[in-house]
């Protein structure tokens, strides 16, 4: 085994925010154990152990949620020191987290900056595409918060993507995205096609058809190709893998390659 890739979320399905089409509490909602609590230190220590225990040459611990920052940055703290006293064989470590961004500040700035992190940050483009649906139990809109702290991000030269959820409004405002996303010089962008509840009748305000979606995709190509063309190359994960497909190169991203790597969920 070369790599061993495990999907940790330290802070189950609990999130701080109420985003109306997510899908993780979706899936909570709809399984025997709806929240498993937050991972204590122990079970981490027991987790990393047993990791550089494999013959593992790469390790890679990418944390995701609900939301992993809410478990604190002491749990992260001290995950890093028994991945460091533990690492005895000088594997090699990498490190990534998927947010909301809500939480980031200086001490999760320096921490990333400390284990070279790659942050996967959510997005759904400008104020009014974004607060639409990603709100706070109070049902008010996040941007202005994510936002400065995406900002916070980039001025500490922390590699992050931008992660968008494409759902039936965002579909109206390809171009003020695309625009949004070039003004404020985010380099790496993932449009990710919202998914509907598992049982539900595919009529939400943010159900997105098919159609729909390709119409964005369509949209968001004919502006990112004359940048291309122009030298003013973003990258978007969906048309890189599209264009290495074409020139018959692996893609890089597990849908487009026809088969899953190996994720080891750990909640
Ligand atoms: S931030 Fe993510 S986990 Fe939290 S409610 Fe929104 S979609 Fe769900």
């Amino acid at each position: 085994m070369n790599n061993l890739n495990l999907l940790i979320k330290p802070s189950s399905g609990n999130c701080n925010i109420n985003c109306n089409y997510c899908f993780y509490s979706d899936v909570t909602d709809n399984r025997i154990t709806k929240n498993y609590g937050y991972m204590t230190k122990e079970i981490a220590k027991k987790l990393i152990f047993e990791a550089f225990n494999t013959d593992a040459k790469t390790i890679n611990f990418a944390f995701q949620g609900g939301e992993p920052t809410l478990i604190g940055i002491d749990f992260f703290k001290s995950f890093h020191n028994f991945v460091n006293k533990l690492n005895t064989k000088n594997t090699i470590v990498n490190f990534s987290i998927q947010t909301n961004g809500i939480l980031i500040n200086k001490k999760w700035i320096e921490l990333f900056k400390k284990y070279n992190y790659l942050v996967g940050v959510s997005l759904d483009g400008n104020k009014h595409v974004h607060d639409t649906f990603r709100k706070t139990f109070k049902k008010e809109g996040t941007f202005s918060q994510v936002y400065k702290n995406i900002k916070l991000l980039q001025k500490n030269n922390i590699n992050f993507n931008i992660l968008s959820v494409v759902n039936k409004n965002t579909v109206k405002y390809s171009h003020e995205i695309y625009s949004f996303f070039k003004k404020s010089h985010f380099k790496y962008l993932q449009f990710i096609p919202c998914l509907d509840k598992l049982n539900g009748d595919f009529n939400e305000d943010f159900s997105l058809t098919q159609e729909a979606y390709g119409e964005f995709l369509h949209n968001t190509f004919q502006l990112w190709y004359e940048d291309f063309k122009n030298g003013k190359y973003v990258s978007i994960r969906f048309f890189d893998n599209l264009i290495s497909l074409i020139l018959n190169n692996q893609p890089e991203s597990c849908d487009m390659v026809g088969h899953c790597s190996i994720n080891t969920v750990v909640e």
